[in-house]
């Protein structure tokens, strides 16, 4: 614990944010010069608010098990190649991480059972993008060859980090991505504004660099079979997402102008990259009424406001919608 009093005499802060009137008009992420930049006049103090308790529950929060009492107390004291090394012991890719997850981490926190919590997921992301500024993050190579080959099926946020620890660990590893791009959701399904596509890009190289090989625009079921995976590797992870909707049971469902998310949001980050998109259903001019207040909610928010809707009406059956109400629960910790 690097500041018994941290907790004490020092309230919780986030990062300034670009002004809403400005980021409307672009795609970039919501902070200037990248969150990670934008947190380090106020981090060390931030991370100086963790108690470093004997049961930390954050750690129960994360379903990653990050080791977060260990990388707060060392960003306190200015340690951030320690910080990395211990952000990556159980954290492939804290840069998606640290933008994306809803941070059960900081529900948490046992400091949230009566004051807000430590500001994690903002220490996260700091430390790794100062990492990759520092050039703290390089590829790791394997020391020698195993003989064995795996396919992984899927370039989701799960396929990556299996194919990283299987090259890492001397197999020769081949991701199978039926997009036309690397990433699964982080490519297409999530916003610009939410995590620019750099980031990605950045550590594919990375893992390119290790060894790892990509192809894109194969569906494995389609283009190739089961059989012939399990006949040319000796092993195969299927690490694919689901891009089935759950539909909306209610009459008039048919009608014209129902877009589920994952058609509109898919093609408006297309759009929004500079791709083609043929019959793009914008919500430019339109008055537009989102249902669903969580991260996908949120999203469809942001991307209806930067296309232009006329209006946007947000419905939610909680009494706040879920992605604007971040502060942590103030009761027992959550699992
Ligand atoms: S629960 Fe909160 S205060 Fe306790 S160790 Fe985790 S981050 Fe620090």
């Amino acid at each position: 614990m690097g500041d018994p009093k941290g907790f004490l005499k020092t309230g919780r802060e986030g990062a300034e944010r670009r002004p809403v009137e400005e980021r409307v008009h672009d795609w970039n992420e919501v902070y200037p010069d990248g969150v990670g930049r934008a947190l380090l006049p106020i981090i060390s103090p931030q991370a100086g608010r963790c108690m470093d308790c004997g049961i930390p529950f954050c750690h129960q929060g994360c379903p990653l098990g990050n080791l977060i009492p260990e990388w707060n107390d060392l960003v306190w004291r200015d340690d951030w190649a320690g910080a990395i090394e211990r952000l990556h012991a159980t954290n492939n890719f804290p840069e998606f991480t640290g933008r994306l997850c809803p941070a059960p981490c900081e529900t948490s926190c046992v400091l949230g059972i009566n004051q807000d919590p430590v500001t994690i997921k903002n220490v996260e992301v700091s430390i790794i993008d100062r990492a990759w500024e520092s050039n703290l993050v390089r590829p790791q190579p394997p020391e020698w060859l195993s003989g064995r080959t795996v396919a992984v099926v899927g370039s989701g946020p799960a396929g990556l980090a299996a194919a990283q620890q299987l090259t890492r660990a001397g197999h020769t590893v081949v991701v199978l991505e039926r997009a036309d791009e690397v990433g699964g959701l982080m490519r297409y399904g999530i916003p610009e504004f939410k995590m620019e596509k750099k980031h990605l890009d950045r550590r594919l190289d990375q893992m390119r660099r290790e060894g790892t090989v990509f192809r894109t625009g194969v569906e494995v079921g389609r283009d190739l079979s089961v059989e012939s995976l399990r006949d040319r590797y000796d092993a195969v992870v299927l690490a694919m997402g689901s891009t089935v909707p759950r539909d909306l049971q209610t009459e008039g469902r048919e009608l014209d102008g129902l877009h589920q998310a994952m058609d509109f949001l898919p093609q408006a980050n297309r759009a929004a990259l500079g791709h083609p998109v043929e019959d793009q259903v914008t919500a430019e001019g339109l008055d537009v009424v989102i249902i669903g207040g969580g991260d996908t909610g949120a999203d469809c928010l942001g991307t209806s406001t930067r296309q232009g809707a006329a209006s946007i009406t947000q419905l939610e059956i909680m009494p706040e919608p879920r992605a604007r109400a971040p502060r942590a629960s103030r009761g027992r910790p959550t699992r």
